[in-house]
């Protein structure tokens, strides 16, 4: 293992707190960095992060963590040290897709387009693609993943071949009415149930108010409370979405009907009110896009504590209205990010394209110019760990906190760093999640 590397041995003692804790550890990784980035504190110059098993017991300055003979360390170099970003929503399983669908003039067309493609793959198009999928999010610096998935079978295969902490979400979908409601969920429920391997808590994904009808809302949201899982769902993604349920008209309303899907729960108000009518809002929902809010949507959204998700490449993808992130922000929503899939980045002839947090934070920043690099970095980090349910324990680095971090090279000016970190490109330096080596650092 590479954490071996580069072992020192240190002869002054610690001082403080560090003290107390360094004695008490017998198996410890110091990790040295030109500057550690805890996210939730200001950067540290020389700085240093202490890691035991799998949690990161202090966060300081190097001289003062360094001074405690046994342990080993590995020298990082050059490098910002940080906590490994956040991905609240992705979908692993459509990797492979990347570039098969040309960007729809119709929302209803991709969403034909793809439905076509999935009938075509089998299990291993998912599981090649869900893999391929980990393994571009380990590259470029994601640690934890909130994943949507579509065929919850290949699981316990896929788990074991990635170190990414993994927070399924199975998907569920229906709007005929030749499955109950009740009999979606329960099976849902009885799969996770007997799913083992976890990497982080499961949850449940009603997909989306328009492929679900409100009982199945209801009964989704009922069992994540029972059952204190999380929910995911994609609300008011498209222009035609938030007509259909505004104002009971238009194309994705006609195509539904058509499709045998009963249509008393539209015209009754906008895509966010009817999540709130089926009980569906609360801080254990994370709703993906949120695009095409109501009048009083940002604030329902606040008051119900629920989790916004923006996809900023997606969201190019569909040339939708611009997002309306400040109307989410100053109500209060937290407000995080994700990749989606490569189903719906855009992608040019010859171009390779691939699931990086780092081109989301790009894209963010070229559509909101006056946004700071340092709240496009909090949006990848803390704010996608509390909308998981995972403040203080991922996302950022801290005493107690899983020895989740990555590290980027960074030669610049301290003042600089959030800067730096957004316009990192390529592969990170190193990568260790949940105390293990997911990218092993090289030696310099
Ligand atoms: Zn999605």
């Amino acid at each position: 293992m590479a954490d071996s590397l580069m072992t020192r041995s240190h002869n002054s003692q610690p001082r403080g707190y560090q003290l107390s804790i360094l004695n008490t550890i017998n198996s410890t990784l110091l990790l040295r960095a030109r500057v550690v980035l805890p996210v939730s504190q200001p950067p540290i110059r020389e700085g240093a992060v202490l890691v035991s098993g799998n949690r990161v017991v202090a966060v300081g300055r190097w001289r003062d963590l360094s001074a405690h003979r046994r342990r080993r360390t590995v020298d990082l170099g050059e490098v910002v040290l940080m906590p490994g970003l956040v991905n609240a929503h992705c979908h692993l399983d459509y990797t492979e897709m990347a570039g098969q669908l040309p960007p729809p003039k119709k929302f209803s067309d991709w969403l034909k387009l793809i439905t076509e493609i999935k009938a075509g793959w089998d299990y291993s198009d998912y599981t090649a693609s869900w893999l391929n999928g980990a393994r571009m999010l380990v590259r470029t610096g994601t640690t934890s993943v909130a994943d949507v998935e579509a065929v919850p079978e290949l699981l316990p295969q896929v788990w074991g071949g990635t170190p990414l902490r993994v927070f399924s979400f199975l998907e569920m979908i229906g709007i005929r009415g030749h499955r109950r409601p009740a009999a979606i969920v329960q099976e849902t429920v009885e799969r996770i149930d007997s799913l083992k391997g976890y990497r982080g808590p499961p949850g449940l994904s009603p997909h989306a108010p328009y492929t679900t009808v409100p009982e199945l809302l209801r009964l989704s949201a009922q069992t994540a409370r029972r059952r204190k899982w999380r929910l995911t769902t994609h609300l008011a993604e498209s222009a035609m979405e938030f007509e259909m349920f505004a104002r009971g008209r238009g194309e994705m309303f006609d195509w539904l009907q058509r499709s045998g899907r009963d249509m008393s729960d539209c015209g009754l108000g906008s895509p966010a009110q009817h999540l709130e009518r089926c009980g569906a809002l609360s801080e254990r929902m994370l709703v993906a896009h949120a695009n095409y809010l109501g009048k009083w949507d940002a604030a329902l959204l606040t008051r119900r504590k629920v989790h916004v998700v923006h996809c900023p490449r997606c969201h190019f993808y569909f040339h939708h209205d611009p997002f309306p992130l400040r109307r989410l922000a100053k109500a209060g929503v937290n407000v995080c990010l994700g990749t989606d899939s490569l189903a719906s980045v855009y992608k040019a002839r010859r171009q390779t394209v691939e699931l990086n947090l780092f081109e989301e934070m790009r894209a963010l920043a070229r559509n909101e110019p006056a946004l700071s690099a340092r709240k496009i970095v909090r949006m990848a980090t803390l704010n996608g760990a509390l909308a998981l349910g995972m403040g203080g324990r991922i996302g950022e680095l801290a005493k107690g906190s899983f020895a989740d971090l990555v590290a980027l090279p960074f030669a610049g000016k301290i003042a600089d760093i959030y800067d730096g970190i957004l316009h990192h490109e390529g592969d990170v330096a190193a990568s260790m999640i949940d105390g293990r080596w997911a990218i092993a650092p090289t030696p310099s």
